[in-house]
């Protein structure tokens, strides 16, 4: 039975370059995940990959089955996710090239199914309980510590802490908007964050978000605003450092079953009626 520990959500850069991986299909009750999970091995701990978009990129962020995605990491094993995306810069000195490793989350996605627990009958049959959860903190504190000391282990100083707004998509951002959002003293603008993270926490999964910033966004620049080319481009030159440092942050985290944050105790006293895999 194939089998891993940490979950990492990125594209197939990210996997690629590991010998010996295993490509397993996963079933889940919410449908198909965006791609099979592509399993192997860095420094000894055992990882799944997922492509997020799809191994061909066809998915946009508004298309993903996030739920597919977690459930289908949960029933590898998987119990700490990373979760390695591009981002907007919302202030001139968050510029291209800087990892910023988010510690709050706003939603200002429309239309994405965002819970596990929506008391609505389950494709089984079942029925699933309304059940809320703790989103104060979104992201682990454990795998943000360690996400940071990875990166300056490789003398790339992340910014520690800030907030990621995610955005419906597909388009980016009017000027308007990005101001907005950037006098709500926001740091970065993404598609996929959310509801990734929330899904992530409502299965009592640890989840860590490494925010690599492609451009500025609409309102933080001055030309003629955020173009996919240029995301493409940026997220290309620093995909070889940012597989760097997740591998070493990989290697980093504690052993899941020793967990004692705040996400491994999401679900604690909570009947959620769902038979987590
Ligand atoms: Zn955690």
């Amino acid at each position: 039975m194939a089998n891993a520990e940490i979950g990492v959500i990125g594209g197939s850069g990210f996997y690629s370059f590991l010998d010996d991986v295993t490509e397993v299909q996963v079933e889940t009750p919410y449908g198909p995940p965006s791609d099979s999970l592509f399993l192997g091995e860095i420094a000894g701990r055992r990882v799944a990959f997922l492509p997020r978009h799809g191994r061909a990129h066809g998915l946009p962020p508004h298309r993903i089955n996030y739920r597919a995605n977690l459930w289908a990491l949960r029933s590898v094993g998987v119990r700490q996710v990373l979760g390695p995306c591009a981002v907007g810069g919302l202030r001139p000195e968050y510029g291209p090239g800087t990892l910023l490793v988010p510690d709050q989350l706003v939603d200002r996605t429309k239309a994405r199914t965002q819970t596990f627990y929506d008391g609505l009958p389950l494709p089984d049959g079942s029925a699933s309980e309304v059940v809320h959860i703790s989103l104060a903190d979104p992201y682990c504190p454990e795998g943000r510590s360690t996400t940071l000391a990875a990166a300056r282990g490789h003398g790339w100083e992340p910014v520690d802490g800030g907030t990621l707004v995610v955005i419906e998509g597909p388009r980016f951002s009017t000027r308007a908007e990005s101001r907005w959002h950037a006098a709500m003293g926001w740091s970065v603008v993404g598609m996929t964050g959310h509801p990734e993270a929330v899904l992530a926490r409502e299965l009592g999964l640890c989840y860590t978000s490494m925010a690599l910033v492609t451009d500025l966004d609409a309102g933080a620049e001055t030309g003629e605003g955020v173009s996919h080319e240029e995301v493409l481009k940026v997220f290309a030159a620093n995909v070889g450092r940012l597989r760097t440092v997740l591998f070493d942050a990989v290697g980093g985290l504690q052993p899941s079953e020793t967990r004692d944050c705040l996400c491994s105790h999401a679900l604690d006293g909570i009947d959620t009626g769902l038979e987590l895999p």
